[in-house]
């Protein structure tokens, strides 16, 4: 065990995991790239959840913080914020919600908690619709949400929550369906819930689930349940934290996948906005987000330095189109990945749209999850200088990969390669 391990071990809480038998010390980085405090380089193919959305080190990010941090690094709420401004009116602009208002918070936890705090005084009703297998964070509101156990640390919730089936689409008693008829199914399921239960507030839902393994519903699906929500009052909450910002390649955000019957009530976004930076937030239609009586959440949401991370950041991947680079590359990388994968038994399935991609890895023939050759592979890829995710409600079973959105054909070729030797090697 490293020095620095057996510190973390003496004084932060056992719970906080660390990836790997031997965990990483990370040092720097640049680009796609980052190294560990042994001189080590490794390709980042996971940087982009772990909120690096463009890249490690970008310099206009790098440039506006220090010139933010060298002005004013924190004032307060209570007096007038232009970067604040500034990224609220972007962001607005870009939501496609209409009278959009948008609130920041320092991470995606505490925006799915003030999306909470929004629908349940909008609506006077604590219970809430989530999905099966989601994830919407550990405090203690969204972890009564969060229906991936695993990612539950206590079990308890504050609040009232009935699970919705539609976002794992290869499992459950829907599996093998038509795209038609498995919306149609997991429909009839939401009106039958809705005939035996209260009036929900909102129904929050993930357009791909991250956490749970990278698993996305037919398009479609959420546009359908709306037609159902419109009905009673409910109001719908995507969760965009790790579908946002073009990350799927097809769409800037991934509710418009599903966005036949508008944009939903409310959206919580966090992670790769800072570019590392602490930024979270919610967008939602003025009279949802003015319904409370408050005069501010938390004092630190909107720091001027994460706004003018948040800026720059923000401005960077939309003039050089990395949305179009995700869907390039990370078209390419999905197509490699398949046909690498069609010549590994253990490999069920190679699923993802842009630079958000999955690969479960079940006993060969089963769909039983196979957790110990995800942490196999994991450590393999991590030898050959590649670092990816894992995730997946079924014991971990999925291998994660979102790098950040500005990877290159080469990289992606170069990372595709050495997951090819670590999935071999099982
Ligand atoms: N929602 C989703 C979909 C997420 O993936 C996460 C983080 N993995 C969160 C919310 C919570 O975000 P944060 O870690 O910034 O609190």
């Amino acid at each position: 065990m490293s020095e620095l391990h057996a510190r973390h071990r003496a004084v932060l809480p056992e719970w906080l995991a660390l990836y790997y038998q031997d965990p990483i010390e990370i040092t720097h980085g640049e680009g796609r790239h980052v190294w560990d405090a042994d001189g080590n380089r490794y390709l980042d193919f996971f940087g982009g959840i772990l909120t690096t959305m463009t890249a490690h080190a970008l310099p206009e990010v790098t440039k506006a913080v220090s010139e933010q941090a060298g002005r004013i690094i924190h004032s307060s709420t209570l007096y007038l914020n232009r970067p604040m401004v500034e990224l609220a009116e972007r962001i607005a602009g870009l939501s496609g919600i209409p009278d959009a208002r948008v609130f920041f918070t320092t991470s995606g936890t505490e925006a799915n908690d003030t999306a909470l705090l929004l629908a349940t005084a909008y609506r006077g009703s604590q219970q809430i619709l989530a999905m099966r297998n989601s994830y919407h964070g550990r405090s203690f509101s969204t972890v009564s949400i969060t229906g991936n156990r695993g990612w539950s640390p206590t079990g308890l919730s504050p609040l009232q929550t009935l699970y919705v089936h539609g976002a794992v689409r290869n499992r459950g008693p829907y599996a093998g369906l038509t795209d038609e008829r498995y919306i149609e199914a997991c429909v009839e399921d939401l009106e039958d819930l809705l005939g035996h239960v209260r009036t929900p507030a909102a129904l929050i839902a993930e357009p791909i689930q991250g956490v749970g393994g990278f698993t996305a519903p037919p398009d479609g699906l959420y546009a359908a349940f709306r037609e159902v929500l419109d009905r009673h009052g409910i109001l719908w909450i995507s969760d965009e934290v790790q579908t946002g910002w073009g990350r799927t390649g097809e769409h800037f955000w991934g509710w418009q996948a599903h966005a036949q019957n508008g944009p939903p009530d409310i959206l919580t976004f966090a992670k790769g906005i800072g570019n590392g930076m602490s930024i979270g937030g919610v967008v939602a239609r003025a009279d949802i987000m003015n319904c409370l009586d408050a005069n501010s959440l938390s004092t630190f949401g909107g720091s001027p330095v994460t706004m003018a991370a948040g800026l720059a950041n923000l401005s960077y991947l939309l003039e050089h189109d990395l949305q179009g680079n995700a869907r390039r590359v990370g078209g390419l990388l999905i197509e490699r990945l398949r046909a690498i994968g069609a010549r590994v038994d253990s490999v069920r399935e190679v699923r993802g749209r842009g630079l958000m991609i999955g690969i479960e890895l079940t006993e060969p023939g089963t769909a039983d999850a196979a957790p110990g050759k995800v942490a196999a592979v994991l450590e393999a890829a991590r030898e050959g200088g590649l670092l990816i995710g894992k995730g997946g409600g079924h014991n971990t079973s999925v291998l994660r990969i979102a790098p950040p959105l500005s990877l290159t054909v080469a990289e992606a070729e170069e990372g595709a390669a050495i997951l090819e030797q670590a999935l071999r090697a099982l």
